[in-house]
């Protein structure tokens, strides 16, 4: 593969082989549903384009999204922070904290106005003017709706972040909801709980190397990533369609690989490209450890998609 003495530069300059960053350049490539004569592009955007500035707020959450895109073994932090993005604020790997980290983000907004990426994980509670979220004496809400208005584009990460996650499900004591929703800005989604740290990363590739945000779909969501549901591109399809089932898990057709929908599958109302990308560079996913789909890319999933282990 023919890359750009400029890219090598750069890469090796950062410790990463030649090997590893194609790798992860053709993982990307493919994930964006674009031809791999595109790797080299992908590469190139990746190594040396002028990297987006990112402010990652965090609002009504557990951290997992940031913890499931760190903790991400490929590509490694540091390759992901340095190489792709330029993060300004993120309360959980930045070293101020306190006024001093209120004062970061301050700093960030003011000199990147207009001109950052926001990056939001977690739902917004709204009742009695948002007093039941706060950070730094400020509530969520008042927070969220000033960081999307000064914001280039605003991308959710996790289903809380996209569409009200665990907080906003009923009762909702807090009128938690989506960002979205919350300060009326648009939002590309990037669904799961969590979300695969692949679909981000290729979310700011496609801006990179098109200049603009992936299409997407009703619920923005990226339509590279979730454009199709888990039932049509699972690879126990054939036992469903041969109404081969696991009855109960350990018996003898889980063991054969059996469908999981009469264990309460929720892979054919769900959309997301799990079994294409898996997790943990690539090694499985749920559905292929024998744990049906709970669903979790959906609207709304813990009320719509519950209960989890009974079929649909
Ligand atoms: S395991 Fe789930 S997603 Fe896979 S074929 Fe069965 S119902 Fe569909
Ligand atoms: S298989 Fe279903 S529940 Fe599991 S991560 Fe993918 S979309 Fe979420």
């Amino acid at each position: 593969m023919d890359l750009k003495a400029e890219v090598l530069e750069k890469i090796e300059a950062r410790g990463v082989s030649r090997r590893d960053f194609i790798k992860y350049a053709t993982v990307v490539t493919s994930v964006l549903g674009l031809a791999p004569s595109m790797v080299p592009k992908v590469a190139e955007a990746m190594a040396v384009k002028q990297r987006p500035t990112v402010i990652w707020l965090h609002f009504a959450e557990c951290t997992g999204c940031s913890e499931a895109f760190i903790r991400t073994t490929y590509p490694w932090i540091d390759q992901i922070v340095l190489d792709v993005l330029n993060v300004a604020y993120h309360e959980t790997i930045m070293a101020p904290s306190g006024h001093n980290a209120e004062k970061s983000l301050h700093d960030a907004m003011k000199k990147y106005d207009g001109k950052y990426i926001l990056v939001c994980e977690g739902g917004i509670p709204t009742k009695n003017n948002g007093v039941y979220g706060k950070v730094g004496g400020k509530t969520m809400l008042s927070i969220a709706k000033e960081a999307t208005k000064h914001a280039l584009a605003t991308i959710c990460v996790g289903n809380c972040a996209c569409f009200g996650g665990v907080q906003a499900a009923a009762p909702n004591p807090t009128k938690a909801m989506s960002v979205s929703k919350a300060t009326g800005v648009k939002t590309v989604n990037i669904a799961g709980c969590p979300p695969n740290a692949v679909n981000m990363v290729a979310t700011v590739v496609h801006f990179l190397l098109l200049g603009k945000l992936p299409a997407l779909d009703d619920n923005g969501r990226p339509l590279f990533a979730y454009g199709y549901s888990i039932h049509e591109k699972c690879p126990r399809r054939s036992h469903y369609e041969n109404s081969e089932f696991v009855k109960k898990f350990g018996d003898a057709g889980a063991i054969k690989g059996y469908c999981l929908a009469e264990m309460g599958c929720k892979g054919p109302n769900t959309y997301n490209n799990c079994p294409i990308v898996k997790f943990n560079d690539g090694t499985n996913w749920p559905i292929g450890a024998g744990a049906p789909c709970i669903g979790c890319s959906e609207p709304n999933f813990w009320d719509t998609q519950s209960p989890f282990y009974e079929p649909i």
